[in-house]
């Protein structure tokens, strides 16, 4: 019997031992092309010499020091390309490291309502998400999830949030209705939503630049943020843009929300933060909410005993140089292209994928039951469970998710490989993904 507590603690699992670029290999030797690193975790795949080898000089010189004492290079200098590259209008903003990207949004949550504090509106308090959604397991984080299935167990001990619909395009947009019309329709939905809870009550909007978690990977409709930044600038309500998944090059750009043309109040990073070989997450706090904290107590009321961890910043800032000094961006961006072209030839016209989305090299296939009339097949049939067991049988890994629980959604297929993958590993990619569904 296995001690490890597992996400399930009933199915065996075969034991990982190995990477060789994009494959991992177990202990039989098995070969599985990664086409999801997790979900978006392992941008640079499995066996990057240069950033294991920043990671073993930084384990070789120091790995650990209290942050409340000492800040180090890594953390300074990640920080620093972290604020030059994010979107326009960061102006001199801070970051802060921590270990997951729940940790990163609880963070984000605290630091939205400081901000606040700091400037005597006490009464600011309320948070405002999409569902669906997903944010996190902590309670914070799972508050803000617009995620029924996971939330129903803990109901009584997560914070009151409140919920504006995702931008679901294949569901809600109407027949007759422009992706202006749509996007703008979606957005004025936080307006009213602030209206009625009182702006003066609002503390901020929580939402992905490009949905991964719960949606399947769904980019916004143009227009969408330009006008949510609009409404929270109206009523002072800060936006927090949840970047954990979507972030990090992921969508052909360093942070996603850059090809919105806006920039957020607070942004949260991880997974393709440290690309798997460490676990490390950021938030980042533009100038408004860091100069508003100096003007008033000076200090942050949050702290990890990781934060800035020597060895973690070390991988990253290195994740960060291959992804500059490889030109990856734009091998996100010419995959993406070839990734995106593949998954409609190949299963744009089937009788049961009812929905291709996604951005870059970050793509979801909807699986439906009935094209037509997009009815999705019942929750109990476990269809994206079976097509990624299929797929894995045949050496891919790929990332199942039911939308939602409640069976309002189709089975999402989520594909996101790794930025330095070849042309034909996307090509098996998408051949063994529609053999799988097939
Ligand atoms: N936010 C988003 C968008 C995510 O996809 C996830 C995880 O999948 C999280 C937050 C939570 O990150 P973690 O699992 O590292 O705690």
């Amino acid at each position: 019997m296995s001690h490890v507590l597992r996400r399930s603690l009933t199915a065996s699992q075969p034991s990982i031992v190995g990477g060789e670029g994009a494959y991992l290999i177990d202990e039989h030797g098995k070969r599985y092309l990664d086409a999801c690193g997790g979900a978006a975790v392992s941008s640079l795949g499995h066996d990057n010499a240069a950033v294991r080898k920043a990671i073993c000089d930084q384990v070789n010189t120091l790995a650990f020091a209290h942050t409340g004492l000492f800040t180090n290079k890594w953390a300074e200098e990640l920080s620093d390309y972290l604020v030059a590259h994010a979107p326009e209008g960061t102006g001199e903003g801070r970051v802060m490291y921590l270990g997951s990207g729940s940790e990163a949004m609880e963070a984000a949550l605290k630091l939205a309502r400081q901000y606040h504090v700091e400037r005597g509106e006490t009464d600011r308090a309320h948070i405002i998400a999409r569902a669906p959604s997903y944010h996190g397991n902590t309670l914070g984080a799972l508050a803000v999830s617009g995620h029924a299935g996971r939330r129903a167990t803990f109901a009584p001990l997560l914070i009151e949030t409140h919920h504006i619909d995702a931008t679901y395009n294949y569901r809600l947009q109407h027949t007759d209705e422009s992706e202006a019309a749509f996007g703008l329709r979606m957005a004025n939905q936080l307006e009213a939503k602030i209206l009625a809870l009182g702006a003066e009550n609002v503390c901020a909007f929580v939402a992905e630049p490009v949905v991964g978690a719960s949606l399947g990977t769904q980019p916004a409709p143009a227009g969408y943020f330009k006008r949510i930044r609009e409404i929270c600038d109206t009523y002072g309500v800060l936006y927090i843009a949840d970047e954990v998944m979507c972030g990090m090059g992921r969508t052909g750009s360093l942070f996603a929300l850059e090809q919105e043309g806006i920039c957020a109040d607070i942004t949260t990073m991880a997974k393709g933060l440290g690309a798997g070989y460490q676990p490390i997450a950021a938030v980042m706090a533009n100038q408004k909410i860091c100069d508003a904290i100096v003007a008033g107590s000076g200090k942050l009321w949050n702290g990890h005993t990781y934060m800035s961890h020597a060895v973690a910043t070390a991988g990253a800032m290195a994740v960060m140089h291959e992804i500059d000094g490889r030109n990856l961006l734009e091998a996100v961006r010419a995959r993406g292209a070839q990734l995106e072209a593949a998954l409609h030839e190949r299963l744009g016209q089937h009788a049961h994928v009812g929905d291709i989305r996604g951005r870059g090299l970050f793509w979801t296939a909807e699986i439906v039951e009935n094209r037509a009339t997009k009815a999705p097949f019942a929750v109990s049939r476990n269809i994206a469970g079976r097509v990624q067991a299929a797929a894995m049988q045949a050496g891919m890994i790929c990332y199942p998710a039911q939308g939602c629980a409640d069976g309002t959604a189709g089975d999402h297929i989520l594909l996101a490989p790794c930025f330095t993958s070849t042309a034909g590993e996307i090509d098996i990619i998408v051949e063994t993904l529609a053999a799988a569904i097939d």
